[in-house]
């Protein structure tokens, strides 16, 4: 309902299957005029609805196949995506004719994902998240074919799916894979048609790398946002290694393709070198990266100071080190990081630690305010089903197995039943600082 406001949105396009969410809203969706319904439904939970309702076959019968496209100026605007609003409220992208182009043909590069008209793509990422992630333009320029999973996310299903339809590549978020993962260990599926898998949205965690290694499936690591269109990196090693020569670069975020140039900038404002050790906030522009936001953002102007430099660079709200080689490591959201007595803990880096411990299914660490020190993780675990694990050991591990240095490792536990998430799979850290603040969450101190 938010994006739909701030977008001003006139014609809402919807399957049937969601009418029951969309009914109720559109009384509060004053812009919209017309409602474009596709698909099985229950058209009735429309009556008496302000907007004019349409059957979308019945606006496209008799209507002819061929169309006289007008001559656009490329740099119109083509598309829109609202940012997923893990931080904050969402903020609108527009998308040009051209920049769509030039993504599409980033993405089907052999150094991006590599796709021909031989791949078959499962796109399990919603449309809504950066048009999902720029692949219905990409695969249609090359003649790849596409499959979606509709409302079918749900392990199960996707992994009969895979083995069904044998794709050769597919794009999802880290907690799909986890969710998979799980699903095949305990009821064996054949994955390995896809050859590669493109994982993005939130950092990787190496053993879920691992984990599919073994089921014979290659993750290959990405980082992007919605003001990237999303492709910003991916993880590509350098040619001629070995796999174990690889590993250290197939954990990192990746290398930036050609059109996009990154640069690292420090507290005080300095240009950071990549030294693989000078840690900074990321900037980036190109041709494909949002020079501004649609409307603003909570009224604020198009271009806010946060988000975007004095001279137009996107500042990304990523913290980390890009390598003497150019290879990208985040190490957390700016937002995200624990700021414990002046010192830096990256969540990420515990939360990787800790799903490489074979009881712990998922992790999420939060910073909670501290008297003594400010701010200090919150570690909340999934314990995977059946196993048991107490908060000494998982501690312990995270020292002796994960290389975490003393001061880093969290007091404050909690066993949660599931990690929230947002609208599109990402860990829901406003949920858990909310769940702790109102003493929601069962908390052990150690
Ligand atoms: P939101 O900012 O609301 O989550 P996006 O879906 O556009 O909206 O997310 C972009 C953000 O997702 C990036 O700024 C980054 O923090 C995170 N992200 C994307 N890919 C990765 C990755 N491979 N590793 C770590 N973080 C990632």
């Amino acid at each position: 309902m938010w994006i739909v406001n701030h977008a001003a949105d006139r014609v809402v396009l919807v399957n049937g299957s969601l009418l029951p969410l969309l009914a109720p809203l559109l009384p509060h969706l004053p812009t919209v005029e017309h409602v474009v319904v596709t698909g099985p439904g229950d058209r009735s939970l429309l009556d008496g609805a302000a907007p004019r309702v349409h059957e979308y076959e019945e606006l496209i019968a008799g209507r002819p196949t061929a169309y006289d496209w007008p001559e656009l100026d490329e740099r119109t605007a083509a598309a829109m995506c609202y940012t997923s609003g893990t931080t904050g409220d969402p903020k609108g992208v527009v998308y040009s004719h051209r920049s769509i182009y030039l993504h599409s043909m980033q993405v089907n590069m052999t150094e991006s994902m590599g796709l021909t008209d031989k791949d078959t793509s499962l796109v399990v990422v919603p449309q809504f998240h950066v048009n999902a992630w720029g692949l219905p333009h990409a695969t249609f320029m090359s003649g790849i074919n596409m499959l979606m999973p509709d409302r079918f996310l749900q392990p199960a299903p996707l992994a009969e799916m895979i083995e069904r339809e044998k794709p050769t590549h597919a794009a999802a978020v880290p907690t799909i894979w986890q969710g998979l993962l799980a699903e095949v260990t305990a009821h064996p599926r054949d994955l390995s048609s896809m050859r590669q898998v493109t994982i993005g949205g939130a950092a990787c965690p190496p053993s879920l790398m691992e984990a599919y290694d073994r089921l014979g499936v290659r993750l290959c690591h990405a980082w992007g946002m919605t003001e990237t269109s999303p492709l910003g990196t991916m993880a590509h090693p350098p040619h001629g290694l070995t796999a174990e020569e690889e590993w250290p670069y197939r954990v990192t975020q990746g290398r930036f393709p050609a059109g996009v140039e990154a640069r690292l900038v420090g507290p005080g404002g300095e240009h950071l070198p990549w030294d693989g050790e000078s840690a900074g906030e990321l900037e980036v522009r190109g041709t494909w990266i949002a020079g501004a936001y649609y409307n603003g953002v909570d009224g604020e102007p198009l271009r806010p100071e946060d988000k975007f430099s004095a001279d137009g660079w996107l500042k990304t709200g990523d913290v980390g080190v890009i390598s003497p080689d150019g290879y990208l490591t985040l190490t957390d959201r700016a937002k995200d990081v624990i700021k414990s007595g002046g010192e830096w803990i990256s969540s990420v880096e515990l939360e990787n630690a800790l799903m490489a411990h074979p009881a712990v299914a998922e992790a999420a660490v939060v910073a909670v305010p501290d008297e003594k020190w400010g701010e200090r993780p919150l570690a909340t675990v999934v314990l995977k089903e059946g196993a048991t694990a107490d908060y000494e050991t998982l501690r312990a591990f995270l020292a002796d197995e994960g290389g975490i240095a003393k001061w880093q490792l969290p007091e404050r536990w909690a066993i949660v039943p599931a990690v929230p998430k947002t609208s599109v799979g990402k860990f829901d850290k406003k949920v858990i600082r909310r769940q702790y603040a109102e003493g929601e969450l069962d908390v052990t101190q150690l």
